[in-house]
């Protein structure tokens, strides 16, 4: 299938391997690039470039972040007792929008899925015991998804953290079942965080 000769072809392809994109999308994706003025085409190619070379993680919180410490984890007016584990860097920027939340986090980059082989060494378990075993915190917040990976990785944290005599809570249900978090309006966030129960 090489109607548009190797070039175009090379592009739909690629941009047909990003989530959500079927053959149809990345077909008008490519020809609305290839029809872009050079300098926009150019641009949207080296943003790509530069955030994948860039990206760092934070080294309090594993938060993607363009510095060593982000500014979440380097502002002295957030409270560094309260930790709250999310699954995902979007799950965090959630929370922040809803301006209830005052503590840091800390980001697992995933949940523990037995399903598809993701077990507790392939997220940032290891960095969270060793964060709260140098300073440990007065309460920690899990705040993964509520589906079946999110509850497990839940189950998984409490199991760990309560014996080191750290209070372990979990958001409310007021967030539905199987839903992602990024996509909870912030009403429904604010009420999960303040509904939390003791784990
Ligand atoms: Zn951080």
């Amino acid at each position: 299938m090489n109607f548009y000769g190797n070039y175009i072809t090379r592009l739909i392809e690629e941009l047909s391997a990003l989530p959500g994109i079927g053959q149809k999308s990345a077909q008008r994706m490519a020809f609305y690039i290839i029809n872009m003025p050079k300098d926009k085409a150019k641009a949207l190619a080296e943003a790509i470039v530069e955030a994948r070379s860039n990206i760092k993680y934070c080294s309090v919180c594993c938060n993607i972040s363009d510095t060593d410490i982000c500014p979440v984890c380097s502002n002295p007016k957030r409270d560094h007792s309260v930790i709250m584990v999310v699954e995902d860097p979007r799950d965090m920027a959630a929370y922040e929008k809803t301006k209830e939340f005052k503590g840091v986090y800390h980001v697992l980059h995933g949940a523990i899925s037995p399903m598809t082989g993701i077990g507790p060494n392939d997220i940032r378990i290891k960095e969270l015991l060793e964060r709260i075993k140098e300073e440990p915190p007065a309460e920690i917040i899990i705040a993964t998804n509520p589906n079946v990976e999110g509850e497990a990785t839940a189950m998984y944290l409490s199991r760990l953290i309560k014996p080191l005599g750290i209070k372990v809570s979990r958001i409310a249900n007021g967030v539905p079942v199987g839903g992602d978090l990024e996509y909870v309006d912030e009403v429904t966030l604010s009420r999960a965080l303040e509904g939390r129960r003791e784990m």
